[in-house]
């Protein structure tokens, strides 16, 4: 075990999980489990940065959390499930790292300047805890000296912060930590059935693991097929236009009948198919994808104590790792007096 390369990854409690979850990351994870030795963190202090008043939300959403992850197959004996402010090392990581992190350097990071517009134009207060919210994640990784980072693509530029953290602070003190890798899924970002650049749990474009299967019917036939807006398809006969199209996107990354969506392709360029056909088709290859998550998922919505026990189990082990990190940063930055 302990010579495996280590993983941290993780998610905010802000919501139930939805299948740009598991293409961005959840998939790789599954895969990953056996090879590497993970910490999948569900990130409460983060969550609080932008959901402040949504409290009850950020408490139900740790076991809803942890219960996708278990439905879609991740192995608690294998890795560690964390609530990351039961540790709270955690935070004393991120104050540390906060001295060496020059302000000008941190509001350059495209991401977040991209979340804070978005805040911005809901009319959001932006608080310090939320701006710090990169800084944090840094520590998060670091903490259990991870060298891999499963996310989708939008987190690559904090990963890169990290890198950038690790190195300044090995320079500056001698070599802590290692300089951690990101790994993106297969589809790096999934659009969101309004035709939104990412599925968001905020942005309510989203289906979700745990949707029933006439939910999901619903959201499918909701959803949008063409992202422009500029060449809506008004009967089966229109030519449609298969590149971007939401519709495609899913079936193409979902559907397990790889000669039926190239047959639904063909049709739909030549004006052959209507859209409400190749959403049936999408509606049931998404509902047999679900099917097994979903079964999983009622087994543990039925035992949330078993969730709860594997949250502590996990939490206490990391704990373990992280305590001896925060000895190691003291030593090597002479913060020790006694
Ligand atoms: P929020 O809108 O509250 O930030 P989120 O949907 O972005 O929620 P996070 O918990 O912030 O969810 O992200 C967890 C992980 O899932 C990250 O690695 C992120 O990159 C990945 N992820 C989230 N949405 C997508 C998506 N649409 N496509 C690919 N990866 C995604
Ligand atoms: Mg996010």
């Amino acid at each position: 075990m302990s010579d495996q390369q280590r993983i941290l990854t993780g998610m905010r409690p802000t919501g139930q999980l939805h299948l740009g979850h598991y293409l961005g990351a959840l998939e790789n994870w599954v895969q990953m489990q056996h090879e590497y030795e993970c910490f999948f963190l569900i990130a409460d202090y983060q969550a609080m940065g932008d959901h402040l008043d949504d409290i009850d939300l950020i408490q139900r959403s740790v076991l809803d959390v942890a219960t996708d992850w278990l439905a879609v197959g991740l192995d608690p004996e294998q890795s560690s499930f964390v609530i990351q402010s039961y540790v709270p090392e955690h935070a004393e990581l991120a104050m540390f790292f906060s001295m060496l992190t020059s302000l000008n350097q941190h509001r350059r990071n495209p991401t977040l300047r991209a979340e804070i517009g978005q805040l911005e134009s809901e009319n959001q207060a932006i608080t310090l805890g939320f701006f710090n919210y990169p800084i944090s994640q840094a520590a998060d990784i670091l903490l259990p000296k991870a060298h891999l980072v499963p996310v989708g693509e939008d987190q690559v530029a904090h990963i890169e912060y990290t890198r950038d953290v690790a190195r300044r602070f090995n320079r500056r003190y001698g070599e802590v930590f290692p300089l951690p890798r990101a790994r993106v899924g297969r589809v790096p970002r999934l659009v969101g059935t309004d035709g939104q650049a990412k599925m968001s749990k905020s942005l309510n474009n989203a289906v979700y693991l745990a949707d029933d299967p006439d939910t999901v019917q619903e959201r499918v036939r909701r959803m949008v097929t063409d992202v422009t807006g500029q060449n809506p398809r008004l009967r089966a006969a229109d030519p449609g236009v298969v590149e971007y199209n939401p519709a495609f996107l899913y079936h193409d990354a979902f559907n397990d009948n790889p000669d039926e969506v190239a047959e639904l392709k063909e049709r739909y360029a030549a004006g052959t198919v209507s859209d409400s056909e190749v959403k049936e088709r999408l509606t049931d290859a998404l509902n047999r994808f679900l099917e097994p998550i979903r079964e999983r998922r009622a087994w543990y919505e039925r035992h949330p104590d078993y969730v709860r026990d594997v949250l502590l189990a996990g939490t206490e082990r990391e704990r373990a790792i992280a305590q001896e990190t925060i000895a190691d940063v003291r030593q090597a930055m002479r913060v020790v007096y006694t």
